[in-house]
């Protein structure tokens, strides 16, 4: 589903050119789960930006959902994630004039799913948050913002979904729900987890693990 070619990424900064990402080739297969894990600065969340399109490589190739997609347009490739890809960012990117159940519905109502609210509030309810669906993101904590914007994520049932620290500002009680959440939609719907983590028990729940360090592949081990 992921199939990721010789990719190399820098960013100039000033009259610098720093390479962040360099050498980089790895397959993933429909249905696996994938962690990504490397120490701080390592070039994971650029990574997970190159193999979601939400970025571009300056070269190499990224073949994600049987399309290559790096020659495609912006616009091309933000329909394509629309259709098969789901994304939980770092900073969760919730929309902040949307209260947390219009946050999850809106994906769907836009998809023309009528029973969108519905929906919605089950999942709210599944991530621990059924008495929170009124409230806007600046009123939930970050944990709670953070279980809003995995909902989102779910409610499309994407073939592929990429997560950067899913469970980096939640409690452990919290953390093992959502990883245990992730795991059912990898069960249920068949969706390819790829999480970028900092937390080895996460990591070791998924099949492979890939260690990144100074923006190279250390190893690929089965977990
Ligand atoms: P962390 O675990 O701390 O989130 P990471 O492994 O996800 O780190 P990245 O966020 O991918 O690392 O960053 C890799 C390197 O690229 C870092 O040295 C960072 O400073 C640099 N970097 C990231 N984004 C940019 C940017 N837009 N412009 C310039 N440098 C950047």
């Amino acid at each position: 589903i992921l199939n990721i070619q010789n990719l190399k990424k820098s960013y100039s900064s000033g009259s610098k050119q720093l390479t962040v990402l360099e050498n980089i080739s790895f397959d993933i297969e429909e249905n696996e789960t994938f962690a990504i894990v490397g120490p701080s600065g390592s070039g994971k969340t650029t990574l997970l930006g190159l193999c979601a399109g939400l970025d571009q490589a300056d070269s190499g190739s990224v073949e994600l959902c049987g399309t290559l997609i790096n020659d495609l347009s912006e616009d091309q490739r933000a329909l394509l994630r629309n259709e098969k890809v789901g994304f939980v960012f770092q900073d969760f990117q919730l929309i902040p004039t949307l209260t947390a159940l219009e946050n999850v519905a809106v994906p769907l109502e836009l998809r023309g799913d009528k029973s969108a609210t519905k929906v919605g509030k089950e999942l709210l309810e599944k991530v621990g948050l059924g008495d929170r669906f009124d409230h806007y993101p600046s009123q939930l904590s970050g944990g709670e913002q953070q279980r809003v914007a995995l909902a989102r994520a779910f409610s499309t049932k994407p073939d592929i979904l990429f997560a950067d620290e899913p469970t980096g500002n939640l409690d452990e009680e919290t953390g093992k729900r959502v990883v245990e959440l992730l795991m059912e939609l990898n069960a249920d719907s068949g969706t390819t987890l790829v999480i970028v983590t900092h937390d080895m028990e996460l990591a070791k729940k998924t099949q492979r693990i890939l260690r990144l360090k100074g923006g190279r592949v250390l190893e690929t081990i089965n977990a």
